[in-house]
């Protein structure tokens, strides 16, 4: 028999002890979903007991009763009707600019930093408002490292982001993951299984970025790290402004590119980290200084150049709200990188 989760909304107390000596990424990520565990145990599942989480999730993922259960959750959040899709995905395939070859691409996306808080805030009579503070949520910052300017240029602030609606849709599935975490990721990894299984059985490559609009480390959750083992035809990819110590790559985990920003990151650290080996994706004035660097792309045609390790450097042009402090001279940073080699 299934039963039906209830909302807790002050989450657990879980591993509390354990997390001063955990990477940040981490530590944020557990707090995030903490909750999770809390839902768990309705099922028998044991606080930090990984391997029963993730059966129950799976097994929850086929359940009828369950399913119905969710959907009718997220749409008392706020969320959309029933079986609407969490990741937003391309129509068909396209040939990739880097690659050349034919991929799909799926992207989550949600309301960045402490957005979602800020959304109930200016809009208090907002049905979604109102039930939030009726039940007493406290929300969660997305982009822990996230800085002043990134947060004032985030893409969340351009293209579909700034219609009303899509930035409610956003708020909502934000909110709903912290709110009704368990409902919240057995959608997502029934969605993603679905992804998995087309791109198993007609061989079509699909990327798949979970923080479209948001930095969360989903590999290092026990629980929602379970994707990245069971979903072997998919490529997660994403790109974190994490620093490499609390946010390393991991075997079963997206490939992760370095978001580099003015306000945080000077050139002397962004020649320190080419170097080491790590890849970044900057916002330049152009692209042409780029041209003559080994491993540097124009990345402004898509996501699809961080699946070739041999992109070292994806240079993006200014979006959404970038202002000239934000955007970085591409002559400064390689001419700095060829003295530095030199
Ligand atoms: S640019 Fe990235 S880190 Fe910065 S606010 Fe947007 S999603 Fe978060």
């Amino acid at each position: 028999m299934t039963s039906t989760t209830s909302v807790t909304l002050k989450g657990t107390n879980w591993g509390r002890s354990r997390r001063h000596n955990l990477p940040k990424a981490q530590r944020d990520i557990e707090q995030q979903f903490a909750m999770i565990w809390d839902q768990l145990a309705a099922y028998g599942v044991r606080a930090g007991d990984a391997d029963a989480a993730r059966a129950v999730i799976r097994r929850l993922a086929d359940d009828p009763e369950f399913m119905t259960h969710a959907y009718a959750s997220r749409r008392s959040w706020g969320g959309p009707l029933p079986k609407a899709p969490v990741f937003t995905t391309g129509a068909g395939s396209k040939k990739t600019a880097a690659t050349g070859e034919r991929i799909k691409e799926s992207i989550m996306y949600g309301a960045p930093a402490n957005e979602a808080a800020a959304w109930l805030e200016l809009n208090p009579a907002d049905p979604l408002a109102i039930k939030c503070a009726c039940a007493g949520v406290g929300l969660r910052n997305r982009c822990t490292f996230s800085t002043r300017g990134c947060r004032a240029a985030c893409l969340y602030t351009s293209g579909h982001g700034t219609v009303p609606k899509t930035m409610k849709g956003r708020v909502a599935r934000t909110i709903f993951s912290q709110v009704d975490t368990l409902s919240w990721f057995v959608i997502v990894y029934r969605q993603l299984r679905a992804k998995n299984r087309t791109a198993t059985r007609t061989g079509v490559p699909h990327m798949v970025r979970m923080c479209g609009t948001e930095d969360l480390a989903y590999e290092l959750h026990p629980i929602t790290s379970m994707i990245f083992e069971d979903f072997s035809s998919l490529r997660f990819d994403d790109y974190t402004k994490y620093p490499a110590q609390e946010r390393p790559h991991m075997v079963f985990g997206p490939t992760l590119v370095r978001s580099v920003w003015t306000d945080r990151d000077s050139v002397d650290v962004v020649v320190a980290l080419i170097l080491s080996g790590e890849r970044i994706s900057i916002v330049c004035d152009s692209f042409e200084p780029w041209a003559s660097v080994p491993g540097a792309i124009d990345a402004t045609t898509g996501d699809d150049w961080i699946d070739d390790p041999s992109n070292r450097v994806g240079v993006l042009e200014p979006l959404g709200d970038c202002l000239p402090a934000d955007v970085y001279s591409s002559a400064e940073i390689v001419a700095a990188l060829v003295a530095a080699l030199a």
